[in-house]
C-alpha cells in the first residue's frame, strides 16, 4: 500500500524571493545578514554594521514601510537605500472580518503564491495564526491543507512579514517620536521618547498552512527576529509551534527556538493515528511521546500542549480519553490538552464529535489532574478552518476577487 504524502522535508534553498526590479527585501534579514548587503554594496565594515542596527530597529520595532521616515539616518543615505531595498508586506488578496471579531487574509507572494493568516482576538489574548509553508507535504486526512500540494516553503521574510501586516492593520506599531541617537554610539538607545503600547496582538501560534519543522531553517531565523528585544519584541513564552510530529526535529525547536511546543496528537492507537495523521508510520506515538518527554523547557510552568481534533465516532470513545491519560502519564509529560472540535469542509471524509461527546471526553481527562479546554471554533461565518480560503478564493473568479478588495478598501475608508 503507498503512503500518501511524503515525509520527507522538500529542500527550497531560496532565501530571499527575487523581485523583478532586482531591489532585496530587507525584511525577514538578521543584522548580521543586513550589514552585509550593506558591505557588498559599498559601506565600510563600521558603517554597514552601524547603519544595519539602526535600519533593523526602524523595519521591525517601528514598523515603517519607507527609506524616509529613517530620521537618524542622513538624508543623503535614504536614497541611496532606496535604490538597492525595499521594505516589502505581503500582498493582501483578501481579508475578512468575522462577526466574533476573527480576521482572516488570503496573502500572495511576490511570485505569485496564495496563503493563509488568521487574527482571534479574546478577552485576555490577540492570537495571530502564521503559515510555514504554502499547502503542506503531509496529508493529515481531517484537514484541508492537506489536500493541496507542497507549493514551497515560506522565506522568513514572508513569514515575519504576516506578523509585520497583522501589526499594520491593527495600528500597533508603536507611535511617538524618537530623538535621534548619536551616530557614533551604535549601542545608546537611551533618550527616546518611544513607549511601547497597549497591544491587541500578543500572542503567535504557528499553526497555519504547512508543517513549520519542515522548514525549520526559515521558520527559526523569522521567529528570532520576532522574539528579538530589538525587533519586534514577543517573548517566547508567548509563541506556540505545532507539529504534527516531526519527531528529529524536536529536539533542535527546543535548543534554537525554545518557544512553546503543541503537537497534534489526534489519536492514541497506532491504527487511527496512521489513517489520520499518516506521519505516525514514520514516527510511532512512542516515539514522539519521548520526544516531547525530551523536550528543552517542558516543565509543569510550560507544559506541552496536545492538540486533539474530536472526530465522531474515529477517535471520541470513552476508552480513548483513558488511554490519552495513561500515556501522558506514562511518560510523564507536563501536558495540557487542546480538544478542537473537528471544523468541516467540502468533501470532509469525517464529522465532527456531539457536543456530548466532546464533553464527556473532556470530563475524563480533566477528571485525572489533566487540563483540557475545548477549544471554541471561531469565525465560521469565513471559513476560517485552516485552507478553507485559499480555495474558496481560487474558486472565485479574479474579477469578484477584485470587486470584494475593493469594497474592503472602501469600508477601511
Ligand atoms: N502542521 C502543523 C501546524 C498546522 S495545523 C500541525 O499539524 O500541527 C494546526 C492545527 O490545526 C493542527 O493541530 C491540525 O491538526 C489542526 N487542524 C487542521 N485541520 C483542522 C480541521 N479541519 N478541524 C480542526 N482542526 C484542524
Ligand atoms: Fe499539514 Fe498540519 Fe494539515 Fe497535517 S494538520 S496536513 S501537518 S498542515
Amino acid at each position: 500500500m503507498s503512503i500518501p504524502g511524503h515525509f520527507d522535508p522538500v529542500p527550497v534553498p531560496r532565501e530571499v524571493t527575487p523581485r523583478a526590479d532586482g531591489r532585496v527585501d530587507l525584511i525577514g534579514l538578521s543584522r548580521t545578514q543586513i550589514a552585509a548587503l550593506f558591505l557588498d554594496a559599498g559601506l565600510d565594515a563600521k558603517a554597514a554594521k552601524l547603519r544595519a542596527k539602526q535600519v533593523f530597529h526602524w523595519l521591525y520595532h517601528r514598523g515603517v514601510t519607507g527609506f524616509d521616515a529613517m530620521t537618524d539616518i542622513a538624508k543623503t543615505m535614504r536614497p541611496w537605500l532606496a535604490e538597492r531595498f525595499v521594505i516589502g508586506r505581503p500582498e493582501v488578496v483578501e481579508a475578512q472580518v468575522s462577526n466574533d471579531g476573527t480576521r482572516k487574509w488570503l496573502l500572495r507572494t511576490a511570485d505569485n503564491h496564495d496563503f493563509e493568516m488568521v487574527f482571534i482576538p479574546d478577552a485576555t489574548r490577540g492570537t495571530l495564526c502564521v503559515s510555514s509553508q504554502v499547502g503542506c507535504t503531509l496529508n493529515c486526512r481531517f484537514c484541508h491543507t492537506g489536500t493541496m500540494r507542497l507549493v514551497r516553503n515560506l522565506t522568513p521574510g514572508e513569514i515575519v512579514g504576516q506578523v509585520m501586516l497583522a501589526r499594520d492593520v491593527l495600528g500597533e506599531w508603536p507611535r511617538g517620536s524618537m530623538a535621534a541617537p548619536d551616530f557614533d554610539d551604535a549601542e545608546d538607545d537611551e533618550g527616546t521618547d518611544y513607549t511601547p503600547d497597549g497591544r491587541l496582538l500578543t500572542n503567535i501560534v504557528m499553526m497555519g498552512m504547512g508543517e513549520p519543522l519542515y522548514n525549520f531553517d526559515h521558520v527559526r531565523d523569522a521567529l528570532k527576529v520576532v522574539m528579538d528585544g530589538d525587533g519586534l519584541a514577543l517573548s517566547k513564552r508567548r509563541i506556540t509551534l505545532s507539529t504534527s510530529g516531526v519527531v528529529p526535529m524536536m529536539a533542535r525547536a527546543g535548543e534554537e527556538i525554545g518557544v512553546n511546543l503543541a503537537v497534534s496528537l489526534h489519536a492514541v492507537t497506532k491504527d487511527v493515528r496512521d489513517e489520520i495523521v499518516p506521519i505516525n508510520r514514520k514516527y510511532g506515538i512512542e516515539e514522539l511521546l519521548q520526544a516531547c518527554a525530551d523536550y528543552p523547557g517542558a516543565s509543569n510552568a510550560r507544559r506541552i500542549t496536545f492538540e486533539y481534533v474530536m472526530l465522531k465516532d474515529k477517535n471520541d470513545r470513552d476508552s480513548d480519553a483513558h488511554e490519552l491519560v495513561r500515556l501522558l502519564r506514562q511518560y510523564g509529560l507536563p501536558a495540557k490538552v487542546n480538544l478542537i472540535p473537528f471544523n468541516p469542509w467540502p468533501g470532509a471524509p469525517y464529522e465532527c464529535s456531539t457536543p456530548e461527546r466532546i464533553k464527556r471526553f473532556a470530563e475524563i481527562v480533566f477528571n485525572a489532574g489533566i487540563s483540557a479546554p475545548v477549544r471554541t471554533p471561531r469565525g465560521r461565518d469565513i471559513d476560517a478552518a485552516c485552507g478553507q480560503l485559499k480555495t474558496a478564493a481560487e474558486r472565485k473568479s479574479r474579477a469578484e476577487v477584485d470587486r470584494l478588495l475593493e469594497e474592503k478598501q472602501a469600508a477601511l475608508g
